[in-house]
């Protein structure tokens, strides 16, 4: 199937697509977290003999590694469950969330803030079945609003708008839910008409030098209910530890990074860690190594330091540029969208970059 990515400016109606014709192979799969949990799970209790599951716990304690001559020195990182029990490892892998507590109990230093921004998520029932392999964004002065394909007649709906604005959307009934979803993917009350023409005339010089570039505009599907699970928000933010390792630890995931959900990465970005380390780890005990020993856990920062920072510095700026509807911003970020759009080759390397 035929899947793509609508991204458009709500202030100008410049619109970027993302679809197979740009590519060899499928760009993205849109998975449900209940089904990548599930899977995981099934993985987990194929491997029980050597995998040990502690469900409904909550790790209270940690003590790290010292060296020999310091007083109470242990070799291995102790772990301590909020039952008592305790564990010893050779490595922590700390995937414990943006409030990571490993993070915090090892001091290691992070660049964080939080944004003016809540998102809702819900899912939504389309008003008609469609082929629904469009994934929609649409930028708003007040945040992003995305529609992500489920099914036919299902999408996934993740909307970052003011704290103020989430929570008074949760408060909503259905109806009006769904016609503030609607009205917020086809209204045009934030364009401008010194916009409107300065892109158009830019798109028609530009469709003149590169007549075949660019992409057909489509519309997005129109909502008609929210399925049967309770709206939910989210607050935003952003956060970055200056240090994925220490000695026997590494973070993983949220816990070494967070980004806006604009871009749908966070959680790619933490299975490119998970990739990586599983790849240096399992090099390492082929080769005898200590697994908690810094060489390898080094290599392991330094590779996704490089992949992560340029995604979170990019998607960063996203979120400030898109969110103001300044005139001389609003038409740089047309102009630039609609470039882009007509460049495949270019829309190739973003894709190649955050597919990685
Ligand atoms: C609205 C929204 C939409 C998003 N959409 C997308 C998307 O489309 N695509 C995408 O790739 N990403 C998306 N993300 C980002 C994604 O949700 C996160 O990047 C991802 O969940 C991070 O996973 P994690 O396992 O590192 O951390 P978390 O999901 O935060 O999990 C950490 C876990 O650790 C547990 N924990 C914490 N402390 C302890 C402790 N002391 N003891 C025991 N357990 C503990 C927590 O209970 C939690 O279960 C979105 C995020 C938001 C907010």
């Amino acid at each position: 199937m035929k899947r793509c990515f609508s991204v458009w400016d709500a202030c100008s109606d410049a619109l970027i697509t993302f679809d197979k014709e740009n590519l060899q192979e499928e760009m993205a799969y849109i998975v449900e977290n209940d089904i990548v949990v599930a899977s995981l799970t099934k993985q987990l209790d194929s491997m029980s003999d050597n995998v040990q599951v502690e469900y409904r716990s909550k790790v209270v304690k940690y003590r790290w590694p010292r060296p020999h001559h310091m007083a109470e020195s242990i070799p291995w990182v102790q772990v301590t469950l909020a039952n008592g029990k305790t564990l010893q490892t050779k490595l922590l892998i700390g995937a414990d969330g943006p409030n990571s507590m490993v993070r915090r109990e090892l001091g290691i230093p992070t660049v964080k803030w939080n944004y003016d921004q809540s998102a809702v998520v819900a899912v939504l029932h389309l008003s008609e079945p469609t082929e629904n392999n469009v994934a929609w964004q649409r930028f708003l002065p007040t945040g992003p609003i995305a529609m992500l394909p489920l099914s036919d007649t299902e999408s996934s709906l993740v909307w970052s708008t003011s704290h103020q604005h989430a929570e008074e959307l949760l408060e909503l009934d259905e109806e009006s839910f769904v016609d503030a979803i609607n009205s917020a993917f086809w209204n045009n009350e934030n364009q401008s008409e010194l916009i409107e023409t300065a892109g158009s005339l830019f798109r028609g010089t530009l469709s003149t030098m590169m007549p075949s570039a660019g992409s057909p505009r489509q519309l997005p599907p129109s909502v008609a209910g929210i399925g049967p699970k309770t709206r939910v928000m989210f607050p935003l933010g952003m956060g970055h530890a200056s240090e994925y390792i220490r000695h026997r630890v590494a973070l993983i995931g949220d816990a070494a990074h967070r980004v806006h959900p604009l871009a749908g990465q966070g959680a790619n970005l933490g299975f490119g860690d998970v990739a990586c380390l599983t790849q240096l780890l399992s090099q390492a005990a082929f080769n005898g190594k200590d697994l908690g020993a810094m060489q390898h856990l080094l290599e392991y920062e330094t590779e996704r330091q490089r992949h992560n920072l340029p995604m979170m510095v990019a998607i960063d700026l996203m979120k400030r540029l898109y969110s103001t509807n300044s005139v001389p911003v609003v038409l740089l970020r047309t102009l630039g969208l609609q470039a882009t759009n007509m460049l495949p080759a270019l829309k190739e390397q973003i894709i190649a970059f955050a597919s990685k």
